[in-house]
């Protein structure tokens, strides 16, 4: 790159947001440079593979079922592996399946009467069923309306009683939302939990990563620049780290909410959430289910051995199971970890290897309720932001953020056209994304 560079738009960040909004402006006709500090794209979607295995940079799953992902993504080309719907309740020493009936309704009555035999109320499992039927068929903007409530609230109002949600439900949001109190937005919830029924839960055989790198791929040759961290924003674009200057009609920063504040002072302190996921290497998979298993009443958010799922995640021979903890996990609670996986899997974990462990301080964006589930990207003439901490902290947030910043740098540009040099291809704004979060 030469000292200084000129284009319509800078973006920073090459995380789901930052390529969705790049993309889109580059469809428009847009001169786009997409710049990332780091040496690969995704942000916090990002695998490594190491002696066989594929090892995402945390516990995550593709829901197929998100609007953005659906339109966005070939998941042909992903060769994504489903776990099984539902999950698996350790809770004692009982394993509890909360299953999908409209997938596998041979598996409901046993499921069900294995509930009722924890001492479950009927009445709860039909509020459960009624709440899932009517999340998985009304229109979601049935379930963003009236006031947003917190997750909890919005299961009492479903009729759920508290000691169901606590024994049965929360452990498992407790590890998609990773906060205990069930605070997070429930419009958020109804959403997540619709997408969840309505799609599935799947690994791609090479990695989380391979997602992001599936739309970096389709980029323009030249737009996306790697190891290009940037420093600053100046009156009319960007400082790169190392001395270059990037001049842009527009600025878009798709960085995480700490490094877009660090870049936009102006922006208000976004609370997030860790996790800490540990890879374990086992001679042998101990239990053949391709469910997430919650961890019920135990120090363990969940844990799934993720090569039953995607053979392709363990070399011939060996089982990959990945487990999440909440918040950053010192050496003590992995240790206390190994020995409650030896209790959930009923099995010895002295011949596992611990493969790798992946701290996430900033894992996700706290959502409390009430939350605007989308947010304009628009601070100042020329500045915008987005990512999942703009929308839901979900990959679907933060490709539709990133979606809605591209609209509105066009819509702004557009309107300041005159202003602008002339263009061989007028800009085109892309189709109106699906802005559905969740
Ligand atoms: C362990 C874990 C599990 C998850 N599980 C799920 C799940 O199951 N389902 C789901 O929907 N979501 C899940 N998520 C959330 C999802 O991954 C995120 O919501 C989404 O990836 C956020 O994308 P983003 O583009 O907003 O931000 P990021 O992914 O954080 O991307 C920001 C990018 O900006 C770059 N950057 C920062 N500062 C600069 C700078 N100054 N200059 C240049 N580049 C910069 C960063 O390097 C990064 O690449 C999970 C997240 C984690 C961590």
């Amino acid at each position: 790159m030469s000292r200084t560079v000129r284009v319509d738009t800078v973006v920073v960040g090459a995380g789901m947001a930052g390529l969705a909004c790049a993309a889109d402006l580059c469809d428009a006709g847009l001169e786009v440079l997409l710049l990332e500090a780091s040496r690969d794209v995704g942000g916090r979607m990002a695998s490594d593979r190491r002696d066989g295995y594929v090892l995402d940079h945390g516990f995550q799953v593709f829901n197929t079922a998100y609007p953005q992902v659906r339109q966005r993504v070939d998941l042909a080309a992903l060769r994504l592996r489903p776990f099984d719907p539902g999950y698996v309740l350790a809770l004692g020493d009982r394993r509890l399946p909360l299953v999908d009936p409209t997938r596998r309704p041979g598996e409901l009555v046993p499921a069900v009467t294995g509930l009722l035999g924890a001492g479950l109320r009927p009445r709860d499992l039909a509020a459960l069923a009624a709440m899932s039927g009517r999340d998985m068929l009304a229109p979601p903007r049935l379930l963003k309306r009236g006031p947003d409530l917190t997750t909890r609230q919005a299961l009492r109002r479903a009729g759920l009683d508290d000691a169901f949600v606590d024994t049965v439900l929360a452990p498992f949001l407790r590890g998609v939302f990773l906060e205990p109190q069930l605070e997070t937005s429930g419009r958020f919830f109804h959403l997540v939990w619709r997408s969840m029924l309505r799609g599935s839960l799947c690994l791609p055989e090479r990695g989380i990563g391979a997602v992001p790198r599936q739309l970096a791929d389709r980029l323009p040759l030249g737009t996306l620049r790697l190891g290009a961290g940037v420093e600053r924003l100046t009156d009319d674009g960007v400082a790169l780290t190392n001395g270059l200057a990037v001049h842009a009609r527009a600025v878009v920063v798709a960085a995480g909410p700490t490094a877009a504040r660090a870049l936009l002072p102006s922006l208000p302190l976004t609370p997030t959430h860790a996790v800490t996921t540990a890879h374990h290497a086992a001679p042998e998979a101990p239990w053949p289910e391709k469910a997430l298993l919650v961890d019920g009443n135990g120090p363990l958010l969940h844990t799934s051995v993720v090569s039953n799922v995607q053979p392709r995640y363990a070399p011939a021979g060996v089982a990959l199971v990945s487990t999440s903890l909440p918040g950053v996990a010192d050496e003590e609670q992995l240790v206390a970890a190994e020995a409650r996986l030896a209790e959930l899997y009923r099995t010895s974990t002295r011949a596992w290897e611990r493969v790798a462990v992946h701290r996430v301080r900033e894992a996700l964006p706290a959502s409390p309720a009430p939350w605007p589930l989308s947010r304009t990207s628009r601070l100042a003439p020329g500045r915008h932001v987005c990512g999942d901490h703009r929308a839901t902290a979900s990959v679907q947030g933060a490709l539709a953020s990133g979606a809605r910043a591209a609209r509105e740098v066009l819509h702004d540009l557009t309107r300041s056209q005159t202003a602008s040099r002339p263009r061989g291809r007028a800009a085109r704004a892309p189709a109106r994304a699906d802005t559905a979060a969740g």
